[in-house]
Formats: structure tokens, C-alpha cells, sequence
């Protein structure tokens, strides 16, 4: 049977202390199968690290992504601010490029300089456009780009944006994230079974099946006050949710193949708690 899901950490492995390029060997050795390339606080890998991790991944069937710098506004007004996010994008998409990541993962951007959320979100989709012209002149065309479900109510990120954006130009896929979508509800989403079949139907019925195999995924449980988001916890604080079970099971229930990266405090050690619910509790992996 092939698989239908894998799991990794964001970023190296919380016991890990050697180099980057051994990761992927050490996430095999422990039973994991995905790593995100952390690149949240600029890319700064260089071609040949890269291409090496890259070969490493392969050699150890470890699937990557690439999360893009955190400072980035897709939707801002600021022209020099603007030029400098879309850069920040291209210089992912070239790393990932060069280590065969699947997906640069993308925080799209904030509300705050428009008058409307439409209006920011059409901002943000006119300069992906830009973002997938460079890209085409550059010849990179085996990444896509993920815009994520975001967990603040002031950042674009909601289920229908990704969806609208994705819709919007080419090589889209989503990423959900259903820590951020259980802290954008404040709490009041992905509490059962349901709501989770719920995004992946929504995401079915309006995407292409392409961008959903897998679907790509961040998990831990989260913390959030009024406008969302706080901080990221691991799956034994059980006072903060989403419930991983939860998850696990809407997507046995709908058959989706998936990418399961944690963002919890320890990465590793969580990706293999939710690996161990999924494939021996719910006997789906
Ligand atoms: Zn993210």
C-alpha cells in the first residue's frame, strides 16, 4: 500500500545537534518521513548546501518544503516594503528549487493597509502574479507555492482567501494549518470531525486534485487570545486545542493523502506522537 501520510518536524529535530545535511538520515533512523526547511528568518542557504540536502532528502526518502521568511506582506502598499516581500518569495522558490522541495510555504500578508479584506487580498493576488512571472523567467517550475492558513484575524489566510488565491494563478496549492484555523475561530473551528471534513471538502470542490496529492499541513495544538493566534504548544498540553484525533480522523474519513508537519515546541518527538495516533490509533497512514 502506498502512503497516505507522512510526517516531520519544522526545522531541525529538537535533539538533533549536527549539521543540517545529516537530518534527513536521523529523521529515517527515527521513523519519520517529511522535514520543512525553515528558511522563516531569510534564506540563506547557499545552492550547493541546497543540492546536497536535497540528495540527502532523496536518498532517505524524506519529502521537504520550504517555509519563506515570516517578514513578508504580500498586501502592502509600501512600494520599496512590496519589492522586497515578492523578493523574498522568489529567493524561496530558488532554494526550494534547488532542493527539490514540493512547496514554498507562505504567510500571504496583512489587511491593515486597506480599507477592505477583498481589497488586500486582490493586492496580494496581483503581486503572486508578478511572483509567477519571475519565477517563469527563471525556469522554476517544479515548485509551488502554498499560501497558508493563517491564525491572526489581521493576515490574510482565511480557508476561502487560500482558496481564491490558489484559483488565481498557477501552481497554487494550500496549506492548511489547523492550529491557525482553530485559533482565527477562536476556538470555536475544528473541534469535531466534522469540521475538518468540512476544509477538505471545500478544498475538493474548488481546487485542482493536484494540489490536494498530498495536501500539505501544519499541526500543533495552539494558544489564542482575541485576535487569534499567541503561541504554539505541544499535544500533552491538552488545555489548549485542536484535538490531533480530530484531525486524523477526517482525514482517514475522507481518504486524503497528506504532509503533516509540527509546529509544536518539540517537533520531532510530536510528529512522531501524531505519526504513532494516526497509524496505530486510527490505523490510517
Ligand atoms: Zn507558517
Amino acid at each position: 500500500m502506498p502512503k497516505k501520510l507522512r510526517f516531520g518536524p519544522a526545522g531541525k529535530p529538537v535533539d538533533f545537534k549536527g549539521d543540517m545535511l545529516k537530518v534527513p538520515e536521523y529523521l529515517a533512523s527515527i521513523g519519520l518521513d517529511a522535514l520543512e526547511y525553515e528558511a522563516v528568518r531569510g534564506v540563506r542557504i547557499s545552492e550547493s548546501k541546497a543540492r546536497k540536502l536535497g540528495e540527502e532528502a532523496r536518498r532517505y526518502d524524506i519529502i521537504l518544503s520550504l517555509h519563506a521568511p515570516y517578514y513578508i506582506n504580500l498586501a502592502s502598499k509600501d512600494e520599496a516594503k512590496l519589492k522586497a516581500s515578492i523578493k523574498r518569495v522568489i529567493d524561496s522558490l530558488k532554494a526550494a528549487h534547488w532542493m527539490g522541495a514540493y512547496v514554498v510555504v507562505v504567510h500571504i500578508g496583512y489587511y491593515k493597509d486597506h480599507e477592505s479584506r477583498r481589497s488586500a487580498l486582490k493586492h496580494a493576488i496581483n503581486a503572486l502574479k508578478i511572483v509567477e512571472e519571475q519565477a517563469r523567467q527563471l525556469s522554476i517550475n517544479d515548485v509551488w507555492i502554498g499560501p497558508e492558513t493563517t491564525g491572526k484575524k489581521t493576515q490574510i489566510g482565511s480557508i476561502e482567501e487560500i482558496i481564491e488565491i490558489c484559483n488565481s494563478i498557477e501552481r497554487c496549492r494550500p496549506v492548511v494549518d489547523w492550529a491557525h484555523l482553530h485559533a482565527r475561530a477562536l476556538g470555536m473551528h475544528i473541534v469535531k470531525i466534522d469540521d475538518v471534513i468540512k476544509v477538505i471538502d471545500e478544498l475538493e470542490k474548488n481546487l485542482d486534485p493536484q494540489a490536494l496529492k498530498p495536501l500539505h499541513q501544519h499541526f500543533s495544538r495552539i494558544e489564542y487570545g482575541s485576535g487569534g493566534e499567541k503561541e504554539h504548544h505541544t499535544l500533552s498540553e491538552e488545555e489548549f486545542g485542536p484535538d490531533f484525533r480530530i484531525v486524523c480522523r477526517g482525514l482517514k474519513e475522507t481518504g486524503i493523502e497528506g504532509v503533516i508537519i509540527s509546529e509544536s515546541p518539540i517537533l520531532d518527538k510530536d510528529a512522531l506522537v501524531m505519526k504513532a495516533i494516526c497509524c496505530e490509533e486510527e490505523n490510517y497512514c
